[in-house]
């Protein structure tokens, strides 16, 4: 069994325990492995282990691994997330190479999307980024922001919003993290009380999926607990 079998299994054996203890059907929470700053061949030792979604969070490195991806697996079923902040001038590789946007956090960039989604490909699954706990240096939307925002991109074509993503700060223990997830959780019930039909809560890590089923997740990220370890990030540019 390859390294990345054995941790697949244990995240997802996480799950069915976070899904028992929350009383939720484990059916009901999806699992995306992070392969940012992993290479291709890494990706393909996780098809094989059985997963199939995987999420990017730079464009130009994402849109590589997908290339490779075609080339090596070309009969392989992938779905491929940007998860990563997006500029607008980076929107077109996205559009046109992407499965699902979760970090979506102004018009301005959802429009581009649009636009750019090539006509032929199914419409690019959208979720928008709340930024829950008003972090000031983060993405996404302020709270009181959203529902404005939401109705807008649900009109947009070629795109289908799908739901909400959040990143929110590590928190000492269960129960303050917990409360941060039920933050986005209230806000998508709110949504969805105005008429939107959404049907994913992205939220959770390595470190803190537990607290984020608890709080009602459909969509779990996880890097680390899938692929291991990344190098430390290089902060400097060259
Ligand atoms: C890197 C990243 C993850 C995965 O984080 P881990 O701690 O490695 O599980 C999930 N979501 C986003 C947006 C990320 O950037």
């Amino acid at each position: 069994m390859t390294t990345i079998e054995r941790n697949l299994q244990q995240v997802r054996e996480r799950l069915r325990q976070a899904c028992a203890q929350a009383g939720r059907d484990v059916n009901g929470v999806a699992l995306l492995a992070v392969s940012k700053t992993f290479d291709a061949d890494a990706v393909c030792l996780a098809l094989d282990a059985g997963q199939h979604a995987f999420g990017e969070n730079y464009v130009q490195e994402g849109t590589e691994k997908i290339e490779a991806l075609r080339s090596l697996r070309p009969d392989a079923a992938l779905q491929w997330h940007c998860i990563g902040p997006l500029q607008s001038n980076k929107t077109r590789p996205v559009a046109e190479r992407f499965d699902w946007v979760q970090s979506v956090d102004r018009l301005k960039i959802a429009q581009r999307l649009s636009e750019q989604r090539p006509a032929g490909l199914p419409d690019l699954q959208v979720c928008l980024q709340v930024n829950v706990d008003a972090g000031v240096n983060k993405s996404g939307v302020a709270p009181e922001a959203l529902a404005e925002l939401a109705l807008a991109v649900a009109k947009l074509p070629s795109l289908k919003l799908r739901g909400l993503m959040c990143i929110p700060e590590p928190a000492p223990d269960f129960a303050t993290q917990r409360d941060l997830f039920l933050r986005a959780k209230v806000l998508f019930d709110q949504l969805n009380a105005q008429g939107l039909a959404l049907d994913t809560l992205s939220m959770g890590m390595s470190d803190d999926l537990e607290a984020a089923v608890a709080a009602g997740s459909t969509l779990v990220r996880v890097g680390r607990g899938v692929f291991g370890s990344r190098p430390a990030k290089v902060t400097s540019g060259v």
